[in-house]
């Protein structure tokens, strides 16, 4: 039988602000254990929580961005259960009338079409402590207790694996557009779960899901899936039936394995919270926030491809990354060929970032515009080839130097002087001669050996197009 896969993603961002959501107590990541804890965050009887109004204010620019109705009324609500690391034993969360509802993301299906995920809700809430756990004793750390999360909820629109990385990747993109999180998943800013859930083609009710937990990567959460569309489509075609339960991703084994079946709905005992009245969120409030919304990846792709004539497909790569972009725009202004600076962006310069783990951010310190705007003025007039260009960009981001000085110390600059490229040329073609023969003969491959020759005694210096020429000349073949 032939299936489709429905899936819905529940992800918890941690809002990058400096205090806790509802106390004073700082969120500085990787802070001794327990150091940085107050009454309030720690439950103690007699305490009062604050809202910190820069977690609103994030919390409004998120649900806006992802085009959602931010509610015109704040409600808190208590959501009870007991958990070593919940020291108040309830979470304070938004039960019934979350920040926001009725948004989407507009993603690209497998087969590059655009579609929009609808987003159900996006919830304010606190986060709980982070339980460590060795082989004799489990510890708890209250420095993560009641930082600022926002909960975002999508509608199960999401079709496939690819989907859902695609939905994470450009939800992440725009979050460090609105520069509200820093979307480290290492550091737990960014979390997934996942439901998934198969049905028979045509069929409208939603086959038994199964809840993902434990991805700590967008890779891993595709994977995942993955391997959960196959296990269930497997069992369904047995006759099995789908229980619902909670699942884990183990990255290792690159499986999925229960955690806790027979999962029923929570009771959590709701209640409004009674410390945090509910108040009026003014339209001129959220207007202001609207207001200050920076272009995000969407606008910038389409502007991108107008105002610099480059591809669709460069300006989508270029725009997911708002750092990337800001460097290819600023390089751009200043260089005669956008194009050339889209593919070096996203050919070496973004390869060497990822191979060496440093973040897009740094990359205007690490390697100035002007810098790689006096390399490619290098390969326009003939000083150095774009191989020697490639060779010189490592030198370029380790030592801090100008493309000029690396050349120059390394004595790279191109030799364009014909007469010097003739004498090798001649050399070379004495020294194999036979090969020199085949090219007469009409083996054009033998030229791109000779070629090849020329470029080794020159250790890659002299200008290829002379080469190329010089040679077809004394084979007479021009
Ligand atoms: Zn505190």
């Amino acid at each position: 039988m032939q299936y489709e896969t429905v899936i819905g993603l529940e992800v918890h961002v941690q809002m990058d602000t400096q205090s806790k959501a509802f106390c004073g107590c700082s969120t500085l990541f990787g802070q001794p254990a327990n150091t940085q804890t107050c009454p309030v965050c720690l439950g103690l009887p007699g305490v009062l929580p604050v809202l910190n109004e820069k977690f609103l204010q994030y919390a409004i620019k998120v649900a806006l961005a992802l085009n959602c109705k931010v509610s015109n009324y704040l409600k808190f609500d208590r959501k009870h259960y007991y958990y070593p690391d919940l020291p108040k034993n309830y979470q304070i969360s938004q039960y019934d009338m979350p920040l926001a509802e009725h948004g989407y993301l507009e993603i690209e299906t497998e087969n590059s079409t655009a579609k929009k995920i609808r987003v159900l809700r996006a919830h304010m809430e606190e986060d709980a402590g982070k339980l460590i756990h060795t082989s004799q004793s489990s510890l708890v750390d209250y420095n993560r207790t009641g930082m600022c999360l926002l909960e975002i909820v999508t509608e199960p629109d999401i079709s496939s694996a690819h989907e859902a990385y695609d939905y994470l990747t450009r939800l992440k993109s725009i979050l460090e557009y609105l520069e509200v999180s820093d979307c480290d998943m290492e550091k737990g800013s960014l979390r997934c779960d996942a439901n998934i859930s198969l049905r028979p083609v045509g069929e409208t009710k939603l086959g038994v899901k199964t809840e993902l937990k434990n991805m700590n990567s967008f890779k891993g959460v595709r994977d995942a899936l993955e391997y959960e569309v196959i296990r269930q489509e497997k069992a369904l075609n047995a006759g099995e039936l789908i229980v619902q339960e909670t699942r884990l991703w183990d990255e290792n084994k690159q499986k999925t394995f229960t955690m806790r079946t027979k999962e029923e709905a929570h009771d959590y005992r709701y209640f409004p919270e009674p410390d945090l009245p509910p108040f009026t969120i003014e339209d001129k409030t959220i207007e202001t926030v609207r207001k200050e919304l920076p272009e995000l990846p969407a606008v910038k792709k389409e502007r991108l491809v107008s105002e610099y004539k480059i591809t669709e497909y460069d300006a989508n790569v270029i725009s997911a990354d708002k750092y990337i972009a800001l460097y290819f725009e600023e390089a751009a202004k200043e260089y005669k060929s956008p194009k050339t600076i889209a593919n070096w962006l996203m050919g070496d310069i973004m390869n060497y970032i990822h191979n060496n783990q440093l973040e897009s951010k740094k990359l205007a310190e690490i390697l100035p515009v002007k810098y790689l705007i006096e390399m490619l003025e290098l390969i326009d007039n003939n000083t150095i080839s774009g191989k020697i260009a490639k060779k010189i960009l490592p030198d370029m981001f380790t030592s801090g130097n100008t493309a000029t000085q690396i050349i120059t110390e390394k004595n790279l600059v191109q030799i364009s002087d014909t007469s010097q490229i003739e004498t090798i040329v001649d050399e070379v073609i004495q020294e194999h001669a036979s090969v020199a023969e085949d090219f007469r003969n009409g083996t054009d491959k033998a030229l791109m050996f000779l070629v090849g020759q020329v470029m080794k005694k020159t250790r890659g210096k002299a200008n290829p197009q002379i080469v190329n020429d010089i040679l077809r000349k004394k084979l007479g073949t021009t």
